[in-house]
C-alpha cells in the first residue's frame, strides 16, 4: 500500500529562496500556523513552472504542503499578497530583506512567535507603499517590534538600572546589554547618548498600534540617530551585524 503523506495547507510569507539541485527551490517561509519552516518547491526554477511565479520573495502565498523527510514539499501555491515594488525598487527590496533577515536570525525553525505574522504583513505593505516614507521607516519600526517579540526588550519608559521613570530634558544613555536606557544618575560617558527627540519616537513606536506607528513619520533629521541606535542594539543581541546593512552601505557607497 502506498504510504500516505501527511499534508496540510498554510498561508505563509516567503522570506528566502535558494536554488536547490537541478531546478528546485528551497524556501524559508513564515506561516500563520507553522511559524518558521522550510519547504522545497520541486521544479520551482523551470521556466513556465506554474509554481515559480507564485513564490516570489516577500510575497504571501497559500500553499499545499506534503511532509517530506527533511522539510515540507510544496505541491501547490497560490499568491495572496504581492507587492511589485519590493522586486523593482532596490531600496524597497533591501528594506524588506532586512526584515526577513531579522526574522530568520531571531526565530528558530519550527517556532511560531505570536504577533509576528501580522508584523510581516504590515512591514512589507508599508515598505511597498509610496506614502509616509515607509521604505525608510517601516524597517526601523519592524526591527524594534521584532526585538520585543523575540524577548530582547527594549525598555524605553524606565531606567534599566534604577527603574526610575525617564523624563524629557535629562540625559539618557543606551545600554544594549541591559536592554534599554539608563537615566542621568545611572548613565556613563562611555555609553551612547540618546536625544529626547529620538527617545520620544522610540517610546511612541513601542506604545502605538502598528497601523498608527508612522502617522506621522519621524522628522527626517532623526534618521541617522535612530538607525545608529537600532544597529547597536540589533548587533549586540544577534551577535553580529545584518548582511543587508553591508549591502545597503555598498549601495550608498559608504565605507
Ligand atoms: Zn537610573
Amino acid at each position: 500500500m502506498p504510504q500516505r503523506w501527511r499534508t496540510r495547507s498554510e498561508t505563509a510569507w516567503v522570506l528566502h529562496r535558494k536554488a536547490f539541485g537541478e531546478a528546485d527551490v528551497l524556501l524559508e517561509m513564515y506561516g500563520q500556523h507553522l511559524g518558521r519552516f522550510r519547504a522545497l518547491a520541486p521544479a520551482g526554477r523551470k521556466p513556465g513552472s506554474r509554481k515559480a511565479g507564485h513564490l516570489d520573495l516577500f510575497g504571501e502565498v497559500r500553499v499545499q504542503l506534503a511532509q517530506g523527510r527533511n522539510w515540507w514539499v510544496l505541491t501547490q501555491a497560490e499568491v495572496q499578497t504581492w507587492h511589485p515594488r519590493l522586486r523593482t525598487d532596490p531600496q524597497a527590496f533591501l528594506a524588506a530583506g532586512q526584515v526577513a533577515e531579522m526574522v530568520l536570525r531571531l526565530v528558530p525553525e519550527g517556532e511560531r512567535v505570536p504577533g509576528l505574522y501580522p508584523l510581516l504583513a504590515w512591514a512589507f505593505g508599508r515598505i511597498a507603499s509610496e506614502e509616509g516614507e515607509g521604505v525608510r521607516w517601516a524597517p526601523r519600526v519592524a526591527a524594534w517590534h521584532l526585538m520585543r517579540l523575540a524577548g530582547f526588550g527594549p525598555q524605553w519608559a524606565r531606567c534599566v538600572r534604577c527603574r526610575a521613570p525617564l523624563t524629557p530634558g535629562r540625559p539618557k544613555f543606551l545600554d544594549v546589554r541591559e536592554g534599554g536606557l539608563r537615566c542621568a544618575d545611572c548613565g556613563s560617558p562611555t555609553l551612547p547618548r540618546v536625544s529626547d527627540r529620538a527617545w520620544a519616537v522610540l517610546l511612541a513606536w513601542s506604545r502605538k498600534p502598528l497601523h498608527e506607528a508612522l502617522n506621522p513619520p519621524p522628522a527626517p533629521d532623526l534618521y541617522p540617530e535612530l538607525e545608529a541606535l537600532e544597529r547597536a542594539y540589533v548587533t549586540f543581541w544577534l551577535e553580529r551585524p545584518l548582511q543587508t546593512w553591508r549591502v545597503n552601505r555598498q549601495m550608498r557607497r559608504e565605507p
